[in-house]
């Protein structure tokens, strides 16, 4: 089918499987969660998230055997044109289909690829990350939550922290070491396995912004098949690398070219008001948001050709630092620039989400922020990674 043909097919579906509550920016306790335990304020989500899961829109690009519409990269562009074109929300976001899927998609076998994509793409399970430990954060591969063989299982001792969404989620992707003996990156393992296997318990963490959407989880003496080992055993680091270039590459898209939100400009116009020629009266802060939407813009079609130009559609190698890097930086700017222009106004407290992205809730927002360039390595641990892997500087 020709790309236009595909366009106007799209188009058609959109128009109509797309509920129209749905084609308005998100409130975050509107977010498309999913799960054995999901709950929709609004039932238009459900709606939503079931139609494009059936049609594999949830996962454009992934094989249509896993959920997936099999679409092409060009084609996957065209859908996502067609989805701006009516502000669609996301019908489905998280770890999931960021994180987990692609790596299953390229490390798992068989059996775990038919277990594990069509649900997720159907988010009927809810996922979550364990990887970091009390002492094992950058230096993620100290960590020493311990995996030992008996018989077919694994017994798993240990903490992770950080683990965000493990109070909800189904099932942890999670690094264990399986051989204290070997060297730090190669006695590494990458296993899945069910949250309610007994011995997994979690304790919710309390953020300054109110609200604990990340925890500490402790395994004590959990029983794990060895058949849930993804690749192979001792060669985690390789699956758990190339799983934090996807994150790094979905962390580092935040606040741009998705759906539309208030821009900066809207904003400017509101709080601060307009000169007689119809300009943002403040000078310097028109010039603050000039230089805010051009970086934004250089930013999002860097990070749409180098996306394009690599072979799978997904994310590309240890370029996914820069994203991270930038697009982390460039948002936290955003929300600086959001409160400058606010200013008492900003001081709402708008809903009850630590997600939050409209005006209303910018402090949270402001406060949320903070933490985009430390979740999935800080913005430090990126430059590390560029000066050696991208620019190939010494140690
Ligand atoms: C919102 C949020 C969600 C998260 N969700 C998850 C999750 O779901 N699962 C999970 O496993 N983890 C999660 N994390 C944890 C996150 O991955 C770690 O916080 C991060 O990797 C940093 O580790 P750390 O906190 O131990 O800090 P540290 O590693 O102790 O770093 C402290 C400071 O030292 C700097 N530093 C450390 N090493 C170097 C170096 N070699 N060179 C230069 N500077 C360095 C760091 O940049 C940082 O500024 C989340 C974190 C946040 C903020």
């Amino acid at each position: 089918m020709s790309l236009d043909a595909f366009r106007e097919e799209v188009r058609g579906w959109l128009e109509e499987n797309c509920p129209q509550s749905i084609r308005t920016a998100m409130p975050q306790n509107e977010y498309p969660g999913g799960g054995r335990n999901a709950t929709f304020k609004n039932p238009d989500t459900k709606v939503w998230l079931d139609r494009m899961a059936e049609r594999g829109f949830t996962v454009p690009m992934w094989p249509k055997e896993y959920g997936g519409a099999g679409l092409t990269t060009q084609e996957n562009v065209v859908f996502g044109e067609e989805m701006r074109r009516i502000n669609a929300r996301p019908a489905h976001l998280g770890m999931g289909i960021s994180m987990i899927g692609p790596a299953l998609l390229e490390f798992g076998n068989e059996a775990q690829k038919a277990e594990h994509l069509p649900k997720i793409a159907r988010a009927d399970i809810w996922w979550c990350q364990g990887y970091s430990e009390p002492n094992a954060g950058s230096d993620l591969a100290s960590l020493r939550t311990s995996a030992v063989e008996d018989g077919d299982d694994f017994i798993i001792n240990g903490q992770k922290i950080w683990t965000s969404g493990a109070d909800n989620a189904d099932w942890m992707f999670c690094l264990v070491r399986t051989d204290p003996n070997a060297s730090k990156h190669d006695g590494i393992s990458f296993i899945l396995f069910d949250m309610t296997t007994p011995g997994v318990s979690v304790k919710p963490i309390k953020l300054i912004s109110g609200l604990s959407p990340f925890c500490e989880t402790f395994f004590d003496n959990v029983r794990v098949p060895k058949s849930h080992i993804v690749h192979e055993l001792g060669k985690g680091w390789t699956v758990g690398k190339r799983l934090l270039q996807y994150e790094r590459t979905s962390i580092g898209g935040i606040g741009g070219g998705g759906q539309k939100v208030a821009s900066l400009e809207e904003l400017a116009r509101d709080y601060v008001g307009t000169d007689d020629a119809g300009k943002i009266a403040d000078t310097s802060l028109r010039a603050a948001i000039l230089e805010h939407r051009m970086n934004d813009r250089s930013f999002q079609l860097t990070m749409k050709r180098s996306i394009e130009e690599s072979q799978s559609g997904q994310a590309p190698g240890a370029v996914s630092s820069m994203f991270k890097l930038y697009g982390t930086e460039q948002n936290k700017r955003r929300y600086e620039l959001q409160l400058d222009m606010m200013g008492s106004q900003a001081l709402g407290w708008g809903s009850d989400s630590a997600f939050a992205a409209t005006e209303l809730d910018t402090t949270r927002a402001w406060l949320r922020s903070k933490a985009n360039s430390i979740e999935g390595g800080t913005s430090e641990v990126q430059l590390n990674i560029l000066a050696k892997r991208v620019l190939g500087l010494p140690d």
